[in-house]
């Protein structure tokens, strides 16, 4: 039951979520950036693994900037289908609204497929270092993830853009709109 904690947080009479439904890999592997103005104003950063959205949430959003080394505190893995879901939950848990801010494909650095990905990431996850290159629409490029050791918090991670050709010093979360619907979170948060 890889996703019985999403399934525990949720009362899907009451929220507009996707159910927590396995599926299979479209024959690429999907990322997305969600904005969501919940209690605390955050970005869920998530990535395809093994059939489920790996997930982070990032207080201060990504960066495009290799300098800047931003908190990612992992959450519980999401439904696939969660990727392109944008939208208002009334009600329960991370009430509040939610923004496709971007999303794309990914693949591991030097992997040529989704098979050799997921063995990175198997490896990845368990030395609490991953590396990956999205294609997404504000974010490209190569990125790492790395786990904070020596605190208590084994949540906690650190997401930071690699030098490369989409590296610079222009802070991408200006670019505050919907790749998908181009709203913003006041027409996402009236509309729905
Ligand atoms: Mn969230």
């Amino acid at each position: 039951m890889p996703l019985k904690k999403y399934s525990e947080k949720r009362n899907f009479d009451l929220s507009p979520e996707p159910l927590s439904k396995e599926k299979n890999s479209l024959g690429f592997l999907k990322f997305c950036v969600q904005k969501h103005a919940a209690s605390h104003l955050h970005y869920d950063f998530r990535l395809e693994h093994q059939g489920v959205l790996l997930s982070w949430a990032i207080p201060k959003g990504p960066s495009l900037n290799p300098k800047d080394k931003r908190l990612a505190v992992q959450v519980e893995d999401h439904p696939l289908d969660y990727a392109d879901f944008e939208g208002v939950i009334k009600y329960g848990y991370g009430a509040g609204t939610v923004m496709v801010w971007d999303i794309g494909s990914y693949l591991g650095t030097n992997c040529q497929t989704l098979a050799e990905t997921e063995k990175s990431f198997a490896l990845g996850l368990k030395n609490g270092h991953l590396q990956f290159v999205l294609d997404g629409y504000k974010l490209k490029g190569q990125f790492s993830l790395i786990q904070l050791k020596n605190t208590k918090q084994k949540n906690n991670w650190l997401l930071i853009k690699k030098v490369d050709l989409f590296s610079k010093n222009f802070e991408v979360i200006t670019l505050d709109y919907s790749v998908l619907t181009k709203r913003s979170l006041e027409e996402i948060a009236e509309q729905g």
